[in-house]
């Protein structure tokens, strides 16, 4: 999943050119998400959702057609973003808002930073621009960040690769946590470092535990992908 913010004053037009974007990617075939960062919560006071959560809930689902997640709980960028990866299987992500985010930005007002790509007159982009806008972000949206700072790509950390990848310099492949991704391993959230031995360690000693075992679930199932949580436990490190 791609990361692009579009970021700006009060009454730049961010949600008008968000709109656009939105429209233009799913026209090229994309799956995407939107995020809003506000800085007033946006439960409405008195509803049924607002009842159960001033009660105490932690969460809180409204189920109809649509399904929303109120999580009782201010969330940073990083975990919202791992999370919405778990639930939907998206090609973007487009934020509203969220300027100093480490991710690709598009700008319609004064602010610049190292990650923007492009500065836009969002009420005046005219329809070859916006596909210029698009093709731009095709190019230089790159995923969630590691955060390991391994310096295996050649960068002294992920935020400074991320950097070059927002300038265009490289891309985002020259990552090569992200290239492992047959195996993940998150504790609590974050994302571990496997180097290739022990990805094909943990794949095989599982796939062959999995076919050990007896039972019509797992009887000649072809996975696509297998899932292992561990809930708690103590990691002592032994070097
Ligand atoms: S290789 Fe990936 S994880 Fe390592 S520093 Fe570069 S971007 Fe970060």
């Amino acid at each position: 999943m791609k990361i692009i913010s579009v970021v700006g004053t009060k009454d730049t037009g961010k949600t008008t050119l968000v709109v656009k974007i939105v429209k233009e990617l799913v026209n090229r075939g994309f799956k995407v998400g939107t995020m809003k960062h506000m800085h007033q919560s946006f439960d409405i006071e008195g509803r049924d959702t607002w009842k159960h959560k001033e009660a105490g809930a932690e969460l809180v689902i409204g189920s109809a057609d649509e399904t929303f997640f109120l999580i009782n709980q201010k969330l940073d960028i990083e975990n919202l973003l791992t999370r919405t990866e778990c639930l939907l299987n998206l090609d973007y992500m487009v934020i509203e808002g969220l300027k100093y985010s480490n991710y690709a930005k598009i700008s319609v007002s004064s602010f610049e930073d190292e990650f923007t790509i492009a500065k836009v007159n969002a009420k005046e982009i005219t329809d070859e621009g916006l596909k210029e806008l698009v093709d731009l972000i095709e190019k230089r949206a790159y995923g969630m960040l590691p955060y390991m700072d391994c310096k295996d790509c050649g960068f002294e950390n992920c935020k400074d690769m991320a950097k070059a990848a927002a300038m265009g310099k490289v891309s985002e492949q020259v990552c090569v946590m992200k290239k492992m991704k047959d195996i993940e391993l998150k504790v609590d959230g974050k994302p571990v470092p496997l180097n290739p031995f022990v990805q094909a360690f943990v794949q095989n000693t599982t796939i062959g535990m999995l076919s050990s075992l007896r039972g019509e679930t797992l009887k000649d199932f072809q996975t696509k992908k297998i899932e292992l949580m561990i809930k708690g436990g103590t990691i002592e490190k032994t070097y």
